[in-house]
């Protein structure tokens, strides 16, 4: 038996070690489009900060794939996935065949229409790579601002306030908002970036970045005009899927996927950031983003495709990991 996996992050890298545990003779390989080895994504702002080095983010050893026999090709783009030849294609051509495929290809920051024109002075927060570059530009750096919700925009604006940057906070609502399980939690949290100097920018949006110079003009919707060395920007976080274009792979935002984490197409699986499953509470699909999801996922899914029935239960919270503090929460109100 041949298995695929596309993408090497927590879920794709916990299926094709517990595949090999529990098919040995099986044949196993991971294709990741990252040049690193996988590491701890959820604290890359640690490393950004100096908390941790970066060979601390490496959760495996260089040696590890070989030690289990599973092959891992890192830096290789799967651009194409053919269910009828069972086969997937590669960014050069390769076509590689496959008895069962997973896809834990995760998600990435987002840009709608008002932000996409904008593209190339937007800088990007979610690889290791992003992180890097983001290291050796920091220094020059003293003015950013950051526009776009979610938890990760929380562990930006700690790292940034950290490393003495001065930062402005752009949000659409009235208030920052993040998705913590204790709503004090979240008051709490602004009134603490309001005393550590970020300033919060509330019910507006950019709609315009030029390069001036050194600098960016930033433009908003409420006519203020505002100048910084960085501009980070997000609309959504959305599931990395473009290599399913083609296949009849059902989808809505991300891959929908049965309890048993198969999608519409028989022995093509998905799991992590890149799925939408059936949230009982909501009656409705829903992404269930987050590390320790994306873990649990990468098991069943490993596990059911060696022949066996495991069901993937939804959580109600996740835990957040706030710069090595712990915080509770839930993708959904
Ligand atoms: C700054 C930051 C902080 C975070 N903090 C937390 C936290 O505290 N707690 C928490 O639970 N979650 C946190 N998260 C989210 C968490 O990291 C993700 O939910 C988790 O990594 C998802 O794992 P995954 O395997 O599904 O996807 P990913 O980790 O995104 O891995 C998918 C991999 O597949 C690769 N890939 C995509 N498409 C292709 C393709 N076509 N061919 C080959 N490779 C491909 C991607 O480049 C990536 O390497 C954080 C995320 C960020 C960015």
């Amino acid at each position: 038996m041949k298995y695929v996996i596309i993408g090497s992050g927590a879920a794709g890298v916990n299926a094709a070690e517990i595949i090999k545990k529990n098919d040995s003779k099986g044949e196993v390989v991971i294709f990741g489009d990252e040049r690193f080895f996988p590491y701890n994504r959820y604290q890359l702002t640690d490393f950004l900060c100096d908390s941790i080095q970066q060979e601390e983010l490496f959760y495996i050893s260089p040696e590890f794939f070989k030690n289990i026999g599973v092959e891992f090709r890192k830096g290789q783009y799967v651009k194409a996935i053919n269910p009828e030849k069972k086969s997937i294609r590669l960014f050069h051509n390769e076509v590689v065949y496959y008895d069962r495929l997973l896809i834990a290809t995760g998600g990435r920051p987002w840009l709608g229409p008002v932000l996409l024109p904008y593209k190339k002075h937007i800088r990007r927060y979610y690889s290791l790579k992003d992180i890097c570059v983001l290291k050796k530009k920091l220094p020059h750096i003293r003015k950013c601002i950051v526009f776009g919700e979610g938890l990760s925009s929380l562990d930006l604006l700690c790292g940034l306030n950290k490393s003495g940057k001065e930062v402005t906070y752009i949000v659409k609502g009235v208030k920052p908002e993040w998705p913590l399980v204790d709503p004090e939690l979240c008051e709490e949290l602004c009134q603490l970036q309001k005393k550590e100097g970020i300033k919060i920018i509330t019910e507006d949006r950019i709609t315009t970045i030029e390069k001036e110079g050194k600098h960016f003009r930033v433009l908003t919707l409420k006519q203020r005009e505002l100048t910084a060395d960085i501009v980070f920007a997000w609309d959504n976080y959305k599931p990395k899927i473009s290599c399913i274009k083609g296949t009849g792979i059902e989808k809505k935002t991300g891959i929908l996927v049965n309890e048993h984490l198969e999608t519409s197409v028989e022995g093509i699986y998905a799991a992590g950031d890149c799925v939408e499953i059936y949230h009982p509470g909501l009656k409705n699909y829903w992404i269930n983003y987050g590390w320790p999801n994306a873990i649990e996922q990468g098991e069943i899914a490993g596990l059911n495709m060696t022949g066996q029935e495991k069901t993937y239960q939804v959580h109600e919270t996740i835990e957040f990991n706030l710069m090595g503090k712990s915080l509770k929460a839930r993708w959904w109100k």
